[in-house]
C-alpha cells in the first residue's frame, strides 16, 4: 500500500514522496489510519520498521492553521539522539505544511534557546522526559492544548528510569487526549501504563522480528582472552567498512576501544551518555558524513540511531540482553538492504551465551576464523583494484610529464604504477596484529595447548572417584569431558588439569559446585599440597585436554573464505 492511498493531504504526500518512501511499512499501514482517526494505539514492531513516520505523519497531519502557537502534540523519546532524529524526520514531513512548527527539547543543550523556541510558538514538541518535565516546571511548556501524547520506545524509557516523569506528564495532560505508545517489548510496567493512561487502545503487533534480521549475515569469531581489540583491528583492516558500528557494554570500554582504534590509524569515534551534547552531535554528524568510519557506542547511546548505509555491526562485547542483539545488528540492513554482523567471543561462557542469542533470535550465527595475512592481502588486492577502477578523472598533463621523466630513467609506467600500488598495499598491511600463534580452539590446542591445574577441596576420604569429579565439572561448565586432563585424587583434595584459556570460566562456573552432595571449592592449584595434604592415592592420565568442539565446522579457513569473498567483492565495488 502506498502513502497516496491514504487520506493524507497533498503537502504530506509530496514530502513523503521526496523522501523516497514508496510503499508503507507494515506498522505504518496499520497505525496511520487509526492515528488519523484519533484512536489510542499500542504499537509493537522491530527497530528499523519506520515507526517515526508511523506516528510522525499523523501528528503533522493533525495540525491546522487554527493551532498557531498551541502545543498540541508531545512526543517523548528515551535519548537526546532519538529526540533529535525524530525532530529532523518530522520536519521533513512538515516541509510543505508551512503552518506546522516542531521543536526538540533535550538535556545537555542550551535551556535558553529551547525556551526561546517554545515562546515563539510551536505545535509539536519532541523531547526526553527529564527535559520536558523541566520545561513544565518552569512553565515554559504548557500542556493545556495537548491533543496527542506519543511515547516512542516506551520500554527503553522505563529502563532508563523515566517512569515517574512519564507518569507525571501523562497525568498533567488534558484527559481528553490521544495516547500513543510504541515499544519493542511489552513488559508488565508498560501494560500498567497502558491500562492507566490509554482509553480503549488498539494493539498492533508486527511480527517482523526475523525479517529485519534475516537480511543480515551473522558471523562470530572466537578469540583468545585479551585479544578482542587486535581481532577487531584485523577485521576492520580486512573488510575496510566505509561505515560500521562497534558495540561495547560500558562507557569505559567505549573510551578505551576508541582510543586503541584511533591509535592504530582507524578513523573511529566513541559515543556514550557521559559525553557533552555538542560532542555527541559532532560525532554523529561525522559518522553520517562517513568522515568517521567506525562508531564505537554503548547500547543506550546508539538505541534507535538511524544512519543509512552502515555496512557492518561488530559486537565487541556480547549484549547483556537478547533483545539488544537484535537492536544492535538492526543498525545495518536498514530498510531492506543487506548487512553483516560480527560478534567477537572469548571463552566457553560467551560461546554459550551466543548460542542462547541465536536460539532466541532464531538466527543462524556462523563461525568464521579470523582472516590471516594472506586472506587480508587477497581482500586488499580486490579493494585496491576496485578503488583504482572507480577513479573517474583522468590523470592530468603534469602526471604524464612525470611518467615521461621516469621513462627516461628506465622506469616504465607499468613499473611506476606497481611501485605506488605496492607501497600503498604494504602500508595498509603494516602493523597488523598477528594471530597465527594464538588462534584458539583450532589446530594446535589439542597438542601443545597450555594447561593449568585446579584444586578441588575434596578427595579420597569422601569416597570420591574420578568420574564424580569429571561429571560435576562437565555439569557445572557445560564443557565436554575431553576438555579436562589428568585427574589426581589425594586424601583430602583433587587436582585436575584444565586448559589455561578456560581457567577463568571454569573458576567462575564451578563456584559453587557440589560433588557427591558435598559443597566444594575450586581454586588454582599452587602445588606443594601433596607433601602436607596426604599421599596421592589415585591418578588418571587422561591425555591432553581436547578443546576441539563439535559446534565448529570442519571446514578450514580457505574454504570458508572461498564462500565469503565473492560477496565482499560485490560490496566493495558498490562502495567505490
Ligand atoms: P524505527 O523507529 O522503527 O526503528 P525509523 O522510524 O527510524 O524506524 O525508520 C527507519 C528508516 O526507514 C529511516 O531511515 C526512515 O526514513 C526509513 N523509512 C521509514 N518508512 C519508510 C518507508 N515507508 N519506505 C522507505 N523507508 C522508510
Ligand atoms: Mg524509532
Amino acid at each position: 500500500m502506498k502513502f497516496n492511498e491514504l487520506n493524507l493531504s497533498q503537502e504530506i504526500i509530496e514530502a513523503v514522496d521526496e523522501l523516497g518512501f514508496a510503499e508503507m511499512t507494515e506498522i505504518q499501514q496499520q497505525s496511520i489510519p487509526l492515528l488519523l482517526e484519533g484512536r489510542d494505539v499500542i504499537g509493537r514492531s522491530n527497530t528499523g520498521t519506520g515507526k517515526t513516520a508511523a506516528f510522525g505523519i499523523p501528528a503533522v497531519e493533525s495540525i491546522t492553521e487554527a493551532d498557531r502557537g498551541k502545543v498540541t502534540v508531545l512526543i517523548l523519546c528515551p535519548t537526546r539522539e532519538l529526540a533529535m532524529q525524530a525532530h529532523e524526520e518530522i520536519r521533513k514531513f512538515a516541509r510543505y505544511k508551512r503552518c506546522v512548527k516542531a521543536t526538540a527539547v533535550y538535556g545537555g543543550a542550551s535551556m535558553e534557546r529551547q525556551i526561546m523556541e517554545l515562546k515563539r510558538g510551536t505545535n509539536i514538541v519532541i523531547g526526553t522526559p527529564g527535559r520536558v518535565m523541566d520545561h513544565i516546571r518552569r512553565r515554559t511548556l504548557k500542556l493545556h492544548d495537548l491533543r496527542t501524547v506519543i511515547l516512542d520506545e516506551a520500554d527503553e524509557m522505563l529502563n532508563m528510569g523515566f517512569r515517574e516523569d512519564i507518569e507525571s506528564i501523562l497525568s498533567e495532560a488534558p484527559e481528553e487526549r490521544q495516547t500513543v505508545l510504541f515499544s519493542a517489548t511489552m513488559p508488565s510496567e508498560i501494560l500498567a501504563i497502558t491500562k492507566k493512561y490509554q482509553t480503549d487502545p488498539v494493539q498492533i503487533k508486527i511480527k517482523s522480528a526475523q525479517k529485519t534480521v534475516e537480511l543480515i549475515d551473522q558471523y562470530y569469531f572466537e578469540v583468545a582472552m585479551g585479544r578482542k581489540t587486535d581481532a577487531l583491528r584485523l577485521l576492520i583492516a580486512a573488510y575496510s567498512p566505509a561505515s560500521a558500528m562497534v558495540f561495547c557494554n560500558t562507557k569505559r570500554m567505549v573510551d578505551e576501544l576508541t582510543e586503541a582504534l584511533i591509535n592504530s590509524g582507524i578513523r573511529a569515534a566513541g559515543l556514550h551518555g557521559d559525553m557533552k551534547q555538542a560532542q555527541r552531535t559532532a560525532v554523529m554528524n561525522a559518522f553520517k558524513a562517513k568522515s568517521t568510519n567506525i562508531l564505537v557506542a554503548t547500547d543506550v547511546a546508539a538505541r534507535g540511531i538511524d544512519v543509512s548505509g552502515i555496512d557492518a555491526v561488530f559486537n565487541y562485547d556480547l549484549p547483556q540482553d537478547n533483545e539488544y542483539y537484535i537492536h544492535r545488528i538492526g543498525r545495518t540492513g536498514r530498510a531492506g538492504k543487506a548487512g553483516t554482523a560480527y560478534t567477537l567471543i572469548t571463552g566457553k561462557r560467551q560461546y554459550f551465551d551466543l548460542q542462547a542469542i541465536a536460539r532466541y533470535t532464531k538466527a543462524e550465527i556462523r563461525e568464521m576464523p579470523l582472516p590471516d595475512r594472506s586472506d587480508i592481502t587477497a581482500m586488499k588486492k580486490e579493494s585496491l583494484a576496485a578503488e583504482i577502477a572507480g577513479i573517474e578523472e583522468r590523470g592530468d598533463e603534469n602526471v604524464y610529464e612525470i611518467l615521461d621523466k621516469l621513462a627516461d630513467m628506465g622506469i616504465d609506467p607499468r613499473e611506476a604504477a606497481a611501485r605506488l600500488i605496492s607501497r600503498r598495499l604494504h602500508s595498509e598491511l603494516e602493523g597488523l596484529p598477528e594471530f597465527s600463534a594464538s588462534r584458539p580452539l583450532k589446530k594446535g590446542r589439542r597438542d601443545g595447548a597450555k594447561t593449568v591445574k585446579v584444586d578441588i577441596n575434596i578427595g579420597r576420604s569422601k569416597r570420591i572417584a574420578p568420574n564424580f569429579i569429571l561429571g560435576a565439572l562437565v555439569d557445572a561448565t557445560g564443557m565436554s569431558g575431553k576438555d579436562f586432563g589428568k585427574i589426581d585424587i589425594y586424601d583430602d583434595h583433587t587436582t585436575v588439569e584444565v586448559p589455561e584459556s578456560e581457567y577463568d570460566y571454569i573458576i567462575e562456573s564451578t563456584n559453587p559446585m557440589k560433588i557427591n552432595g558435598h559443597q566444594v571449592e575450586v581454586k588454582l592449584y599452587k602445588g606443594g599440597r601433596e607433601k602436607s595434604g596426604g599421599k596421592q592415592v589415585y591418578s588418571e592420565r587422561r591425555g591432553r585436554p581436547d578443546m576441539k568442539r563439535s559446534a565448529y565446522g570442519s571446514r578450514n579457513r580457505s574454504e570458508v573464505f572461498k564462500d565469503y569473498t565473492p560477496d565482499r567483492r560485490k560490496r566493495t565495488k558498490k562502495r567505490h
